[in-house]
């Protein structure tokens, strides 16, 4: 059993990076791309790195690594040390990095900046026991992995592609597939019923989100009790704002990750069912109404598919009113035995005429073969450690793990665990963080040194 000795910078450094509020900004300048949080972040990263013994090198700020060993081929370890807004709701300080009761909060403490720093801490305790790895051993620190993996674009081909890998960026055991992305931008025009005019819908930020707020104004309703009685009988969640222009009524759902839209409360469907009720019965309302409304298995839209890995999920994320057309972007997440091609031409022939598909785009599906080597070894550190049996599992989400041909997302949330990341009060205990530097530490003894036990 390897014996962390450095647990007590392991923790400092957590908190000192997790302080750093790396949250992207537009560039600043030279070697900044993601702006100067970011840029810290990762100088932080590196010089614990260097620190520690290990050769740094920085990719122009995208993205940077810390390099061990030697060999014909390369493990990467994909880290990431950007993290999304701390958003509203927390009852600590998101950037403090504090330890209270044995928990260490703060934005990024699971997502991603506290196993990066666990797997940095775990191999430096491999290289002070004396171990030689047979591949050379890269801990790889992207800085847009919450965005659009334009760190991956620039490093991948300048750095090379690790022969194998693994992302501590989700979840334990093992996650051998990772559903498919596809995420699509629907439009048509507006048409209303006599006497209301829906001057402006605006609902959710992001197509990965389930929207918490859809904002509906209307004119020609004068009856505001008709509003409230309606949204009663639907369920809704909504308040009142009045102005001399007309009324707005603002849904309220529970956000969650796109991937797992069934964990949220959408705020769009709402505001669909509402405009339904007040007599939107044609056009796109109407279309998005009966062919998507409460649903996220995508059986309104035709695609409505499954394999033994799960089934297809549909989260209509962002909703829009221009020019008299209203735009939505759903992100669907389809099965690893599915095409994007499959699930696009199901689509397509599931629209109705006067709905237009007006871009698409995505990531393939994953799926590593539970015989390889990567997965067996995963597996066995897992049921080491943790003495459970390490099961392989699927998911909605896109890690890093996409980025590479032979590679997996492991850890670092525990079977049962809840699921802080993206949320309020974010934390990772301390024993938790410890405990990930021994699985990351002895994950890369067995993948980087293979054939011996
Ligand atoms: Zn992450």
């Amino acid at each position: 059993m390897m014996i962390i000795g450095n647990r007590d910078e392991l923790i400092q450094a957590t908190q000192e990076i997790v302080r750093i509020a790396s949250v992207k900004d537009a560039s600043a300048g030279e070697g900044k791309p993601f702006g100067e949080g970011i840029a810290r972040a990762l100088e932080y990263a590196l010089a614990k790195g260097r620190e520690l013994g290990f050769k740094t090198e920085n990719f122009s700020g995208y993205a940077g690594h810390i390099e061990f060993g030697e060999g014909p081929e390369t493990l990467g370890v994909l880290c990431h040390l950007d993290v999304v807004p701390a958003g509203e709701g927390w009852s600590m300080d998101p950037f403090g990095g504090e330890i209270i009761d044995g928990k260490l909060y703060g934005r990024g403490t699971i997502d991603d900046k506290g196993p990066a720093m666990a797997v940095l801490y775990g191999l430096a305790a491999l290289k002070d026991s004396g171990w030689q790895p047979r591949r050379r051993i890269r801990i790889i620190l992207g800085c847009d992995e919450e965005s659009g993996w334009d760190c991956m674009h620039h490093y991948l081909p300048i750095a090379g592609k690790p022969e194998i890998g693994f992302t501590p960026d989700a979840e334990f055991p093992v996650i051998s597939s990772e559903k498919g992305i596809l995420m699509v931008e629907l439009s048509g025009a507006l048409q209303c019923p006599k006497g209301i005019e829906l001057v402006d819908i605006q609902g959710g930020n992001r197509p990965n989100m389930v929207p918490d707020r859809c904002r509906v104004k209307l004119r020609g309703i004068e009856d505001e009790g008709l509003l409230v009685k309606t949204a009663t009988k639907i369920g809704a969640k909504m308040d009142l704002e009045r102005d001399e222009s007309g009324i707005t009524m603002v849904f309220k759902g529970v956000s969650a990750h796109g991937s797992m839209p069934e964990t949220g409360v959408n705020a769009i469907s709402y505001a669909l069912a509402m405009l339904h009720h007040l007599g939107f019965e044609q056009g796109i309302i109407n279309f998005l109404y009966e062919h998507i409304g409460f649903s996220h298995d995508g059986r309104g839209l035709n695609i409505e598919v499954k394999d033994a890995f799960g089934p297809l999920t549909a989260n209509t994320g962002v909703i829009s009113l221009e020019d008299n057309r209203v735009k939505v972007l759903v992100d669907i997440r389809y099965p690893v035995s599915f095409t994007q091609e499959q699930i696009l031409d199901r689509l397509t022939a599931g629209l109705s005429a006067d709905v237009t598909l007006l871009s698409h785009g995505g990531k393939g599906p994953l799926h590593v073969d539970g015989d390889s080597q990567l997965i067996q070894i995963l597996q066995r550190v897992y049921e080491k450690h943790t003495g459970e049996e390490a099961k392989l599992i699927s998911i909605g989400g896109g890690t890093y793990a996409r980025a590479l041909d032979n590679a997996v997302a492991f850890g670092p949330v525990f079977p049962g665990q809840t699921e802080l990341a993206h949320q309020p009060d974010e934390y990772i205990s301390v024993s938790h963080l410890v405990k990930l530097a021994e699985i990351y530490g002895e994950a890369i003894a067995k993948l980087g040194r293979p054939g011996r036990d």
